[in-house]
């Protein structure tokens, strides 16, 4: 018995991560069941691009998809990343280390990092980062994998990957086309809606044909053909918050160490990413045209690499802000048509991730039920708040004045829910949670605490555990960290043995 509405016939506007990332979780989702996936994409316009370096979840996704990791790695010329090593940020010659996983471990009634507190009012001046596996490994260079063990300090460690985006897509296609999914090539002219509702019917292509379907996800990127130009959802610019608005990326020789970490460098007017992978390196200068015209951002990207330049800069522009309605009629929206945040905290790859999941937890039935619409729309935008609030942190507690730009920053309107996080963490270290909050703990607390913010007093109940055995097992945890990373495979080595991929020429 099957649902005489069902829908049976899906169509992805777009072949960009986000699209094929879309297509690849619909033809696993519906293998076998005959609902059809179609998926048209343009070479000649192309695809962003750049979205290199990923958070954990994604481990997730690929596990739903069935990818094998060691497979992917090697497609993709992919590294693993145990965090962001932030530099520059809170002031120059400052750094700080946003990493992956957990701060030690829970005990007495509090949060690990609550005992920390309480044993630095007491004197004990052992910085967090001693705590965090992840952190120890990265500033080794180190990675290792161990079988998930609840007892072992390995339950604290994550990580994520950095892939080549072009190979990324290229991998995710085979995967979609192995289970189905069918590939249009051509450049959508026009896209034909019913005149009396508004839905979407078909996508017609320039050479001629007609690509109809029921549920058409728009992954058009930055040109929102769909969400924007078709159904006119307007899109909420969030610059008085997050004021970057372009980007210059080059790729770079490959590194020779593999540092498991991206880096970020705060310049003049915005902040440098540099990715590790196994044939190159990315780098890209975000910055804010407002305070730095292009050709000095050029000169500061070039300036500031870690070896020669393999390629030609590519300059992009890009407005940060959020679809009003990401799912609108029957098109839904996923990546840049739906929002862009900057890739500070790598959170794009993972917006689309989510949004698919949103998606097939609210799948329609040609129905169209605006409650299930709502609750989709509400909680993406939730989604994006939270990730919104956690960017603006690291911009706005900046102690930076050197530029007109960092200047701003300072003065940048706090959102409501990230100034209440924040105060709260001023007095006792305590962390809000919300609903939706794609950042835990650990993060906050590394951001809040890397950007200069430090906690007042700590939690009262911290004070249950007896003072002498709070100093027994804080040091217990800190040896078994020191050792374990000591232990642990260097990470160009572990790529070496496990998921090398070809040597190729730098793309
Ligand atoms: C500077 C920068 C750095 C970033 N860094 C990161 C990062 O480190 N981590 C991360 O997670 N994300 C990052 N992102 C975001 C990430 O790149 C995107 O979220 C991701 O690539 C998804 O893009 P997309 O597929 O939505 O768009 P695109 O890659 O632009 O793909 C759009 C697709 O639509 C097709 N298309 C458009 N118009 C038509 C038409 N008329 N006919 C047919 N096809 C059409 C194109 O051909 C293409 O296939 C970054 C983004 C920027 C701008």
């Amino acid at each position: 018995m099957s649902n005489p509405k069902a829908i049976q016939s899906i169509v992805v506007a777009g072949g960009g991560s986000a699209g094929w990332m879309a297509a690849a979780a619909l033809s696993t989702a519906f293998q076998g069941t005959g609902v059809r996936v179609t998926l048209v994409e343009s070479e000649e316009i192309g695809t962003v691009g750049v979205g290199e370096a990923t958070i954990p979840p994604i481990q997730a996704f690929n596990q739903i998809l069935g990818i094998d990791e060691a497979a992917f790695v090697r497609a993709t010329q992919g590294t693993f990343k145990l965090g962001i090593q932030f530099v520059n940020w809170w002031r120059q010659g400052h750094v700080y280390f946003h990493p992956f996983g957990r701060y030690g471990d829970d005990f007495g009634m509090t949060p690990f990092h609550q005992q920390w507190l309480r044993a630095r009012f007491h004197g004990d001046p052992t910085p967090l980062s001693a705590y965090a596996l992840t952190e120890a490994a990265a500033f080794k260079n180190k990675f290792d994998r161990q079988p998930a063990d609840p007892r072992s300090v390995f339950s604290t460690f994550s990580y994520a990957y950095h892939f080549d985006a072009g190979l990324y897509a290229r991998f995710l296609r085979a995967h979609s086309e192995a289970r189905g999914a069918m590939r249009i090539e051509g450049k959508i002219g026009v896209v034909e809606s019913d005149p009396e509702t508004g839905f979407v019917r078909a996508l017609k292509l320039e050479s001629g044909q007609r690509v109809e379907g029921e549920l058409f996800l728009d992954c058009t990127g930055f040109r929102a053909l769909l969400i924007g130009q078709t159904l006119g959802i307007d899109y909420l610019d969030w610059t008085c918050w997050l004021p970057c608005d372009r980007a210059i990326a080059v790729p770079s020789a490959r590194m020779a160490e593999l540092p498991p970490y991206t880096r970020s460098l705060a310049h003049e007017s915005g902040w440098q990413w540099r990715i590790p992978l196994q044939h190159r390196t990315g780098n890209g200068h975000v910055y804010c045209s407002g305070f730095l015209d292009d050709e000095a951002a050029e000169r500061t990207l070039l300036a500031n690499l870690g070896g020669p330049a393999v390629g030609t800069p590519r300059r992009l522009r890009f407005t940060t802000g959020v679809r009003a309605q990401g799912w609108a009629k029957n098109v839904v929206s996923l990546g840049l048509s739906s929002g862009f945040l900057e890739p500070l905290e790598s959170t794009s790859l993972h917006l689309v991730q989510s949004g698919i999941a949103k998606l097939l937890a609210w799948f329609p039935d040609r129905d169209w039920n605006p409650a299930v619409t709502a609750e989709y729309n509400r909680q993406v935008m939730r989604e994006y708040e939270s990730v919104r609030d956690f960017l603006v942190l690291h911009y706005r507690a900046t102690e930076r004045d050197d530029s007109d730009f960092w200047r701003h920053c300072q003065a940048i309107p706090v959102p409501e829910t990230l100034a209440a996080k924040m105060a709260m963490f001023r007095t006792n270290g305590r962390l809000i949670e919300r609903e939706k909050d794609l950042f835990h703990e650990a993060s906050w607390l590394a951001v809040m605490l890397g950007q200069g913010i430090s906690p007042g007093g700590y939690d009262p109940l911290a004070d249950i555990v007896a003072p002498h055995e709070m100093q027994a097992v804080l040091a217990g945890m800190r040896n078994v960290i020191a050792r374990t990373a000591d232990g642990m495979s260097g990470h160009a080595a572990f790529i070496d043995r496990n998921c090398r991929a070809a040597a190729v020429h730098a793309t």
